[in-house]
């Protein structure tokens, strides 16, 4: 359940529908200089530079295990002498030998890291893990130590504070503030003592991240609910087996077992006809964390909250989140709250009709209850049959993997794009189920390779992400090549891969991280890409899902897979249709769980130490946020997100990627829909440009102007309520 370093610029990541950004601010400086000469040591394959079509691949056909160590430790060392000889330069700081030089830096390490990612990922048996538990602590130290070299930094600033008199090109100016940001951001320029105190907090918050997601494990696994069959009623037989094999995982015979965790109870809250137990199993669910015993973080989140103040403090800023956010397209907590405070009021009118809703089905059942937070899956899942009733036997079947893949992702690409794609089943890949395509522009130059790995196995992470290999590059003359992993089920030998529409949408939102990725057309690695903000990284991801529904993309790959049969209309608009469901509860506890986050982490350093209950019980209040049937989607005590997992004021991010996404492609809708002149536009003004500009205004010259939040309410089916 630990979310493991990794590279932001790499690896885009996607827990369930909607997507889940994993960063680590260890990790980004590393990836950043990913890429060194490799004139040295060309016998191993890790850290030769890489060959091959379209600018070189990585030579998974020489790659053994074994080579990880030895070959990070080369490639430290390749890097700390390319920065010793940048920092003791005795020549004045420029541009050039200072910040061009160190993008130029560690290009031998950004290939062994980012091979080294994907077998930490998709491939993480005994030895991998192994490897990746020793690899941790020494590849923090190397950046501590490179975050900390003084004279290197002393160079950056010097280069920092002359930015404006140099001339610089404007994407050179944003890479000068890029770097001097990332190391100002981690106290390096600081005076000693700060330094200092500020080197114990970040100590001491690790140590207490550790024990906040051990006390939630504590809790997830020791807290059960075991079943008889007589309690059985309502789940299907997919549950029950689950449920099942828990129960013989612990030993337990005769028994059907819940778990403490979203996987185990989130379908036992949606199918049980027992409503006792569904409260059960809803209580145990939602006190992770806060059983009051030595287990509990309540005491955690109080000193995580402290020390964040007192960071932030140091750093010169008023609050933890007025930090995070300032290196954010948002900038301000502000900007992000009045982003949610426009939402709040139609999510909640929206849920109440959905509420109602189901106490009319309740009603007619009589079953003489009001909704409680523990029956809203079970009636959601009641009216959900009623009204948007979808067969996913009678759906999957237009839905062939391969089919959706080459005419539906690839297709809108290319309509849009005009790029084309042509699988090479002769570069070498790391598992047998990974693919490589070669992507050409429409004028038939190389542009990139795309791989991917679609099927679950055992020692690969759940959910779906996206990452590189190679990060394009001018300066360093590299093309990208950039991989879509997912866990879709792997249908037997000879059988066709059918998928349900959630996949569907799923494979296009990566590959919408992949456009951004090989469309990328920047001088800097450090700019390139997928390299931008959390709140905006989400962005092109999302706003690719919305080619998947598009008619003239929809008719291209909903075919049957062996009749070739166009998927018949009545089954088409039910899938339209059922997007709409359930809007407003989610809508509803994403802005509760985001409001939350925000509450805690503007509060100053000053602040008196909260009890985070009951803090938590008003933050919601202010917010009128309080619905019985809708808490937030995490309480305090298990909001892992927040408190270690790299999100902290960064949950709004996920409303906020999805306001710009639904603002595009109105903008796309205004002008003509899926043409290649509006493909062509948004790829020259938005896709190529990583973060070569100021996030918020790239998007507002591409789209004419400030995003608005009246698209996502119109394609959610939401109304802005008058006051
Ligand atoms: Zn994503």
């Amino acid at each position: 359940m630990l979310v493991r370093s990794r590279p932001p610029t790499s690896r885009v990541r996607a827990v369930l529908r909607r997507t889940f950004f994993v960063t680590s601010a260890a990790s980004l400086f590393l990836h950043k200089l990913s890429f060194a000469k490799g004139n040295v040591m060309m016998d191993d394959p890790m850290l030769a530079p890489w060959v091959g079509a379209h600018g070189g691949f990585p030579p998974f056909d020489k790659i053994k295990k074994a080579d990880f160590k030895p070959a990070f430790a080369k490639a430290m060392d390749l890097m700390r002498g390319e920065l010793d000889a940048i920092a003791k330069s005795t020549k004045p700081a420029t541009f050039d030998n200072t910040i061009v030089a160190m993008e130029d830096a560690g290009r031998a390490l950004g290939r062994v890291s980012s091979v080294f990612d994907i077998f930490t990922s998709t491939m993480a048996d005994k030895e991998v893990q192994q490897l990746e538990a020793d690899m941790a602590p020494v590849l923090a130290a190397f950046d501590d130590e490179i975050r900390q070299n003084a004279a290197l930094f002393a160079r950056i600033k010097a280069v920092y504070d002359a930015r404006e008199s140099q001339k610089l090109a404007p994407d050179q100016l944003r890479l000068v503030e890029v770097t001097y940001k990332s190391f100002a951001r981690r106290g390096a320029a600081l005076g000693d003592a700060d330094k200092k105190r500020m080197k114990e907090i970040n100590g001491r918050l690790a140590a207490l991240f550790t024990a906040f997601g051990q006390n939630e494990l504590h809790d997830e696994e020791t807290y059960t609910l075991a079943l008889d069959d007589k309690d059985l009623a309502g789940l299907p037989d997919s549950v029950r087996t689950a449920m099942k094999s828990a129960a013989e995982a612990k030993g337990q015979k005769d028994k059907w077992l819940i778990t403490n965790t979203r996987s185990s109870v989130e379908p036992f809250l949606t199918y049980s006809s027992r409503r006792d137990l569904r409260e059960k199993a809803f209580r145990m669910w939602t006190r992770r964390g806060d059983m009051g015993d030595a287990h509990d973080n309540k005491k955690p989140i109080t000193e995580i909250l402290a020390l964040r103040g007192e960071r932030a403090k140091l750093l010169g800023f008023a609050s933890h989140a007025h930090w995070i956010i300032d290196d954010n397209m948002a900038k301000t907590p502000d900007a992000a709250r009045a982003l949610m405070m426009k939402v709040w009021k139609a999510a909640v009118a929206r849920v109440r009709e959905e509420v109602a809703d189901m106490q009319k089905l309740a009603d007619a059942e009589k079953a003489k209850l009001k909704i409680e937070p523990w029956d809203y899956r079970y009636y959601a899942e009641k009216v959900r049959k009623a009204k948007y009733d979808l067969d996913e036997a009678e759906v999957k079947p237009y839905f062939e993997l391969n089919n959706v893949l080459e005419n539906g992702v690839f297709y809108a690409a290319n309509q849009l794009y005009g790029i084309t794609f042509k699988e090479r089943k002769d570069i070498p890949v790391y598992h047998p189920d990974v693919r490589v395509f070669e992507v050409s522009d429409a004028d038939g130059k190389a542009l990139a390779l795309f791989y991917c790995d679609y099927f679950k196995r055992d020692n690969k992470n759940g959910g779906a992400w996206m990452g590189s290999f190679v990060d394009q590059s001018r300066l360093l003359g590299t093309l990208p090549v950039v991989y879509n992993v997912a866990n879709l089920p792997k249908p037997a030998p000879g059988e066709p891969a059918l998928i349900s529409f959630t996949d569907v949408t799923t494979m296009f939102h990566e590959f919408g991280h992949a456009l951004h990725g090989m469309f990328a057309n920047t001088e800097y690695p450090s700019l390139s890409g997928t390299a931008t903000a959390r709140d905006f990284v989400e962005f092109p991801s999302q706003f690719n899902e919305h080619w998947a529904l598009y008619p003239t993309v929809f008719t291209h790959y909903a075919k049957h897979y062996k009749t070739g049969a166009p998927m018949p209309a009545d089954l088409a608009s039910k899938i339209k249709k059922a997007a709409s469901f359930n809007q407003g509860y989610k809508l509803t506890e994403l802005v509760a769980a985001a409001e939350l986050d925000m509450q805690w982490h503007t509060l100053p350093a000053s602040a008196a130490v909260q009890q985070p209950d009951v803090f938590e019980k008003q933050a919601l209040e202010r917010t009128h946020l309080v619905l019985s049937a809708v808490p937030p989607r995490y309480r305090s005590s298990y909001f892992s997100h927040i408190w270690f997992n790299g999100y902290s004021a960064g949950y709004y991010a996920y409303l906020w990627s999805e306001m710009l996404d639904d603002d595009a492609y109105q903008w796309f809708e205004e002008h003509g829909g899926l043409t290649r002149a509006n493909g062509d536009r948004f790829r020259q003004m938005v896709l190529s440009r990583g973060n070569t500009e100021d996030l918020a205004k790239m998007y507002a010259a591409w789209r004419g102007k400030e995003p608005s939040v009246e698209p996502m309410m119109k394609y959610r089916g939401l109304k802005e309520s008058g006051h």
